[in-house]
């Protein structure tokens, strides 16, 4: 396996001059490997979004390394390794930068220098990745919540990141919009093998990540694989986190008196625990 992102001990503070700020994110530990999509999950100012911004250099540790592709973040070797991480953030109507479509998706690469002729191509890989290539001359205020942030992800696709950021990406598309970026950012770890960090407070789009951190008051409170992060149950509804509809549901029918099995965190886990345990008898 191959590291491409870790934070060591890492802290940082808004207000680094007062004794009793208390820390956005306190002393938080991390590993990301190549190929992986790992959620961050937390309530509200738990500290994702300035944990975000610690990866991609747009801030810095007040206190321990930030490693990218195994070297340190500085203020030095910054801007190329930001050009490897790509980033998507909540509302897509702040992040369209280009009259249209396609040039919104060239901007990066107009910045970068690249070439006409290789823009053009990447322009239209890219979009193609994302399944808005049939949208070259679109205006943004044509499309959807859910096509804007797939642009969105275009865009970052373009720079040929090794790494991509999404804070709360989907956290304003109606239920559609969230499934097509979800499903493409499916489809691209499987196609290209993106790295995925998914930060959301959206524990039904986490199931999806092969680890979830889990954030609490600027700490990392957990750490695991979907079904270990959601075996805390109260918990995390103690620390202001939804529980998927499965898990609720399940919890419903187990107040009634229904015998199941473990916890579900889908609901075709649910439903087939259904027939199995209770109408076969
Ligand atoms: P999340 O993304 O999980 O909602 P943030 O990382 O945005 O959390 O915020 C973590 C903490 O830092 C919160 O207490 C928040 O109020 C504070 N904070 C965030 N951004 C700023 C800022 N620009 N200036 C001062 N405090 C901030
Ligand atoms: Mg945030």
């Amino acid at each position: 396996m191959t590291e491409i992102l870790s934070f060591n001990n890492v802290t940082f503070s808004y207000t680094p001059d007062e004794k009793e700020a208390r820390k956005a994110v306190q002393s938080v530990t991390f590993a990301v490997q190549e190929g992986e999509w790992i959620a961050i999950v937390g309530h509200n100012g738990s500290g994702k979004s300035t944990t975000a911004k610690l990866m991609s250099g747009l801030l810095f540790p007040e206190e321990g390394e930030v490693r990218v592709m195994r070297e340190v973040l500085t203020e030095e070797n910054l801007w190329k390794i930001r050009s490897q991480i790509g980033m998507v953030f909540q509302n897509p109507d702040n992040q369209f930068v280009g009259a249209t479509v396609q040039d919104d998706v060239a901007f990066s690469l107009e910045n970068n220098g690249v070439p006409y002729a290789e823009m053009v191509e990447r322009v239209h890989d890219s979009l193609k990745q994302v399944k808005m290539e049939g949208f070259l001359n679109q205006e943004p205020h044509h499309l959807s919540g859910g096509q804007k942030q797939r642009v969105a992800i275009a865009g970052a696709l373009a720079m040929h990141p090794k790494l991509l950021i999404l804070d709360e990406a989907t956290s304003m598309l109606d239920p559609q919009g969230r499934e097509e970026v979800l499903n493409t950012v499916q489809a691209l770890r499987e196609k290209i093998g993106l790295t995925v960090i998914s930060i959301t407070h959206d524990l039904e789009e986490a199931i999806l990540a092969d680890r979830i951190i889990f954030m609490n008051d600027g700490k990392k409170y957990a750490e695991g694989t979907p079904s270990e992060i959601f075996a805390l149950g109260e918990e995390l509804i103690a620390f202001g986190l939804d529980l998927p509809f499965a898990m609720k549901m399940t919890k419903l029918i187990q107040a009634q008196g229904v015998q199941l099995v473990g916890q579900h965190m889908t609901e075709e886990e649910l439903v087939n625990d259904l027939w199995t345990s209770n109408f076969n008898k």
